[in-house]
């Protein structure tokens, strides 16, 4: 890690603490509406000081390598309003890469720079209610091409942040009788005004507010027509396309978790100094509390160590050379994560029960760690494949 990098984060340290933390009580209380015009401000103050889009090369952000980001990543993911006041938020953030590496210069314009500039936002749909998301190959929505326009049919929920999204990235079948099933798929721009697009319903999910970005939707296509050339990448290319964009996606979230767990494990050692069981015996003192500190200590330490490596990893061979490295950082940092946060509501008691702390909110909100991007199983049967082929046995996932 440079200095500058070091510099930096800590600096955004400080900038969290002062611009974005006193907006959290509100938050946690009245859901993100709440303080988005005060959000609004902040991201102005983000500009200014020239941070914006951090991982985005210049003149859209300050292109920081992955690694220099995933450091600046835990820093904004202390909070759970860091990352939308410097517009990284996912799945904002990811599109962005995606427009930006395969998008053609007329997508570029009329999708990719209103979403740099922070104007809009938008969203991505590949998940389906009637098929596995962990196997994304076998899906049932279909684009067309008649004339020059991709007709589309299909089903899709948990598309974050749909509602309000002016356009949304759909992973369609094009080529069904294709012989390699991971280039049956492509991605499709699909604007959120566009006739038979329908927003079922907006999914209530355990620790969302249901609001704006942090919403999940169920959405149907019904014969949407788009123009030919809201194709993203090459036709047949969307496996390939999702896979470029989860690897860096992965790492921007387990350093985001890193910087949950690591402000909760401070919360935790805060409150087992200031807690006294009896006069002048703070709850620090007994040995089954320390315990807790150090074994969250010791995770919060390996799983940063791990996400680092495994950012270099990619800088230096891409996602597909790290799939295994960036595997493991999955499962094992969302562990970590869930872990810290028990640990931290076990030390704070009655009181981390309660919403008066972020602890709480934390703990709902990121029990989806385990599933999205990747459920745990999955990313666990990746790593022993990779292992288990050495010893000569075929694992399937
Ligand atoms: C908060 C949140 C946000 C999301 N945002 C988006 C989004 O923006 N866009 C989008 O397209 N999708 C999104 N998703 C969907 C997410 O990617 C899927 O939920 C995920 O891929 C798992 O797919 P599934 O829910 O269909 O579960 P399934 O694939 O049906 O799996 C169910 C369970 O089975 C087990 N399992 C699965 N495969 C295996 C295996 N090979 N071996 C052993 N056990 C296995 C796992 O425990 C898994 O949790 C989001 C999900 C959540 C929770």
């Amino acid at each position: 890690m440079t200095t500058q990098t070091t510099d930096l984060a800590l600096e955004v340290r400080a900038f969290l603490q002062s611009e974005i933390l006193p907006l959290e009580p509100i938050f946690l209380k009245h859901g993100f509406k709440a303080v988005l015009p005060a959000l609004q401000k902040v991201r102005q103050k983000v500009k200014a000081k020239g941070w914006w889009l951090p991982p985005l090369p210049p003149p859209h952000g300050m292109g920081l390598s992955l690694s220099a980001f995933a450091r600046l990543s835990e820093e904004l993911g202390r909070s759970p309003l860091g990352h939308y006041a410097f517009n990284t938020q996912a799945p904002d953030i990811g599109n962005m890469e995606v427009l930006l590496k395969h998008g053609t210069p007329a997508q570029k314009e009329r999708f990719l720079e209103p979403l740099v500039r922070g104007e809009v936002r938008s969203s991505f749909g590949m998940t389906e209610p009637e098929y596995p998301g962990s196997n994304p190959v076998w899906m049932n929505t279909k684009a067309v091409l008649e004339g020059d326009e991709w007709v589309i049919n299909g089903h899709k929920w948990y598309t974050t942040g749909f509602e309000g999204s002016s356009f949304c990235i759909v992973m369609c079948i094009t080529d069904p009788d294709h012989p390699n099933p991971h280039a049956r798929a492509s991605q499709i721009i699909v604007p959120t005004d566009s006739p038979g697009l329908k927003h079922v319903r907006k999914i209530s999910v355990m620790g969302e507010q249901g609001e704006d970005w942090m919403s999940h939707s169920e959405i149907r296509l019904e014969n949407v027509r788009v123009p030919q050339e809201n194709l993203l990448g090459a036709r047949g290319r969307g496996f390939a396309i999702a896979q470029e964009r989860l690897g860096p996606g992965r790492i921007h979230h387990t350093m985001r978790w890193i910087g949950i767990a690591q402000r909760s494990l401070e919360l935790m050692c805060g409150y087992a100094a200031r807690r006294e069981l009896s006069p002048g015996k703070p709850l620090g003192s007994r040995q089954a509390i320390q315990h807790l500190i150090a074994e969250s200590k010791a995770e919060i330490h390996a799983a940063r160590l791990m996400v680092l490596d495994a950012a270099e990893k990619v800088e230096q061979q891409g996602a597909e050379g790290a799939k295994v490295e960036i595997s493991l950082i999955k499962f094992f940092v969302a562990g970590v994560l869930q872990r810290v946060l028990d640990r931290a509501i076990q030390v704070h008691g009655g009181l981390g029960m309660s919403d008066d702390l972020p602890i709480s909110f934390f703990y709902r909100h990121e029990r989806a760690a385990r599933i999205y991007d990747g459920a745990d199983e999955v990313h666990k049967t990746v790593v022993a494949r990779a292992l288990l082929k050495e010893y000569g046995v075929e694992v399937s996932l």
